[in-house]
């Protein structure tokens, strides 16, 4: 199998998407690849995401937009595979204003599936998410449920992977499409459940925890998402869906708890909020599909990756302290 190519990875200065670009370019990634950054550096973006890789030979870095048609031609025409990560990534933000989120979620994909065509790229995976499927009560979705997204955000990812999987049939696009559970870890942006209750509470400061906190949500540690890409783009079928999950749900009682205990802190530091609009109650993704066809498993348990992430936002006050003032709504 050769692996070694040259990947465009939109939005590659962002939490995952660095963390891809991290692992693609360290010492246990395919050798050879060239990885190119598209990165418009929104409010969510981090150069110094990147660092660790900057002086790579194999890496390079440009700054723009994935919903610029020209830039997006020339740079899809110089790379044989694409990473689609860039997108509008917070639900608070998409129920304040979903302009920004059509526009690069789903005219972005657009944009770039439109230049994959032309280019004859040969693997475009659309990273996407398990709010797609919007909530379930009990059981967990298959990559065959029908999408009934319920937040402005879940709803252009939902667009975005139609798109994607239109162009697998009409045009024959090499199109993987990855749904994966809500992810924690080091480098996420500080307006997160995770980084924000984690910053604050180190801060001495006080949480809000939205309704009465039973909404569920499988946690996975950001490695176990990018190993599971890395299987998809290297190892993934045409046209197809990989659910990825696996990690461990919880309530955001449960998580607000476990915080709370990782950060030596209480419950009284925790101010009960109302909820989110249209709020769904529980996500939960079959990943079978993933688990039997490409031998994915998660390996970072929950209690080991919490104490790692909270170990690193101690350690790391240079890298989340300018980011607060970009964080509020
Ligand atoms: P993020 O907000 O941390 O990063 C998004 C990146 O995209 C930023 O670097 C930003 O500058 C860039 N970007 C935004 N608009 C752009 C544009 N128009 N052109 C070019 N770059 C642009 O997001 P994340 O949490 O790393 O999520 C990455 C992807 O993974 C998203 O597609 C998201 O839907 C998906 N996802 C996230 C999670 C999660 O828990 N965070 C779970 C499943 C799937």
């Amino acid at each position: 199998m050769n692996t070694a190519s040259r990947v465009l990875v939109t939005g590659g200065a962002g939490f995952i998407g660095s963390a891809y670009v991290r692992t693609l370019l360290g010492p246990s990634g395919p050798e050879g690849t060239q990885v190119t950054v598209l990165d418009k550096l929104t409010y969510a973006g981090n150069p110094a995401n990147l660092d660790p890789v900057r002086d790579h030979p194999g890496f390079a870095f440009v700054r723009g937009d994935v919903c610029d048609p020209e830039l997006v031609g020339k740079l899809v025409s110089e790379h044989d595979q694409i990473v689609h990560f860039a997108a509008e990534s917070h639900v608070d933000r998409s129920i304040a204003g979903a302009g920004a989120f059509v526009r690069t979620n789903v005219v972005g994909t657009q944009t770039l599936l439109d230049a994959a065509v032309r280019h004859r790229v040969t693997t475009f995976v659309q990273v996407s998410t398990d709010e797609v499927y919007g909530s379930i009560d009990t059981g967990a979705w298959t990559e065959d449920e029908p999408l009934r997204p319920n937040s402005p955000y879940a709803a252009t990812k939902a667009s975005a992977d139609l798109l994607a999987l239109a162009h697998h049939r009409t045009h024959g696009l090499d199109v993987r499409v990855t749904r994966c559970s809500n992810n924690y870890g080091h480098h996420q942006f500080p307006e997160k459940v995770v980084p924000l209750f984690v910053t604050r509470l180190l801060d001495g400061g006080r949480v809000p925890l939205y309704g009465d906190g039973s909404h569920v949500r499988d946690w996975l540690h950001v490695d176990d998402h990018v190993r599971a890409v890395e299987l998809v783009r290297t190892r993934g079928r045409a046209g197809e869906v990989y659910n990825i999950g696996g990690g461990t749900e919880l309530s955001n009682r449960e998580l607000t708890g476990a915080l709370l205990d990782a950060c030596g802190a209480d419950w009284s530091r925790v101010d009960h909020v109302e909820d989110r609009k249209g709020h769904d109650r529980r996500y939960a993704v079959d990943w079978t599909k993933i688990r039997d066809e490409l031998g994915y498993r998660p390996r970072t348990g929950f209690a080991e990756g919490l104490a790692d992430t909270v170990a690193w936002y101690r350690d790391n006050r240079s890298w989340w302290e300018p980011l607060l003032s970009r964080a509020a709504l």
